[in-house]
């Protein structure tokens, strides 16, 4: 209901005020509640209303703010929350990948069993294939636990498990210390793409799949347009498919670009297949 102050004749001492309503006019002895100051429940200080809020125009924005405030501090909380399952999970998943072991405590193990064998010192050398002199020593125990194709290599009647000399074909000696180190840790410093790629193509090659799938994650993240074609060759070749669905996420949104890019049309020279199966990712995309 609005109420609207009517002047009767005005300056005369003897005037009352009339207010109207939709209901009428009437004279009124004194102004409906709406029209008289109040006292702010929050401040105390006196205000005039507007509505029937109990409370001045400013504490009004004030609470309205703090609501606001409130609201961003949970979507926050929320997204921390996110942020730390995914950490739950990559710990989880850690600890999964190291099982039993510890580097430095093999003491009590037997070499019968894969999860409980390791002899103290190490018993087997890897060997770079870019350097013959510089080896990086192992536990059998270790590569049988972590590799089932380092598995198959030690426990039958190959090469390797006679003279306990693996030789790593296409390998830096700094990437295989970097993977023979995640073998005992699960840990490493990717300093750089190639580095990651190199690794990433270790663990497809010994499929070491934790491994894999740590440098599969760090690559996807780096994608962009000027990479995009490369690394869908490479995820490729080395069934990396979360990297492969990054790329051609990339490459699509940006297709109209890339196909003016040398690779491309290296690309559809070397590797028809591929190409088909941007058109394929392209067109299912637009359908969907
Ligand atoms: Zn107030």
């Amino acid at each position: 209901m609005s109420f609207t102050r009517l002047k009767i004749g005005s300056g005369s001492p003897t005037c009352t005020p009339f207010y109207s309503s939709s209901s009428g006019t009437s004279p009124l002895a004194s102004p409906p509640p709406l029209f008289r100051n109040r006292s702010c429940l929050s401040c105390q200080e006196e205000y005039r209303p507007e509505n029937t809020v109990a409370t001045c125009k400013q504490c009004l924005e004030g609470k309205n703010q703090e609501i606001e405030d409130l609201k961003s501090s949970v979507s926050t909380l929320k997204e921390r929350n996110e942020e730390l399952k995914v950490k739950v999970k990559e710990l989880e998943s850690k600890v999964k990948f190291l099982g039993w072991s510890s580097p430095v405590d093999h003491r009590s193990m037997d070499l019968e069993d894969d999860r409980y064998s390791c002899s103290y010192a190490p018993d087997v050398v890897l060997v770079a294939s870019d350097d013959g002199i510089n080896v990086v020593s192992a536990h059998k125990a270790i590569l049988i636990n972590k590799s089932p194709v380092f598995k198959a290599m030690l426990r039958n009647e190959m090469e390797e498990s006679q003279t306990s000399r693996i030789k790593i074909s296409e390998v830096s000696y700094h990437d295989l210390c970097a993977f023979v180190n995640y073998l005992y840790t699960a840990e490493v410093n990717l300093v750089d793409d190639q580095r990651a790629q190199d690794l990433l193509a270790m663990g497809e090659k010994y499929q070491v799949k934790h491994l894999k799938a740590y440098c599969e994650n760090f690559l996807s993240s780096k994608v962009n347009a000027s990479n995009a074609l490369k690394y869908l060759t490479f995820a490729t070749k080395y069934k990396a498919e979360d990297l492969v669905e990054s790329s051609l996420n990339v490459i699509i949104e940006n297709m109209n670009k890339l196909k003016l890019q040398d690779e491309y049309e290296e690309l559809v020279k070397k590797d028809p297949h591929l190409v088909i199966r941007i058109y394929e990712s392209y067109h299912e995309r637009k359908l969907s």
